[in-house]
């Protein structure tokens, strides 16, 4: 086992956004639980022509060696409460 990552930041839940106006499918990683109002790329917010979704959760590390970072859990069933403390660098090898 590597050491673990430093300086985590909060468990964030993921917001999925797949915009009706310039056509990106967009992940957003933000320690919030209001809701996303308007697409961060062309600004449209005419949300009924787009598909906006809430899951999945995430958390921005730092590794000595390899920089920020951040590991998003895609799943369904993943919970921010599921989330454990102190995740490995991906880039480091064992030792
Ligand atoms: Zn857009
Ligand atoms: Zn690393």
């Amino acid at each position: 086992m590597t050491t673990p990552t430093s300086n985590p930041s909060p468990v964030q839940p993921l917001h999925h956004l797949e915009c009706g106006e310039c056509g990106w499918t967009l992940t957003i990683l933000a320690n919030t639980t209001d809701p996303v109002c308007q697409c961060p790329w062309c600004g449209w917010d005419d949300l009924d022509i787009s598909r906006v979704e809430t899951k999945g959760a995430g958390q921005q590390i730092r590794c000595k060696t390899h920089g920020a970072m951040a590991v998003l859990i895609l799943s369904d069933n993943i919970e921010t409460d599921d989330f454990i403390n102190e995740l490995y660098c991906p880039f480091c090898k064992r030792s």
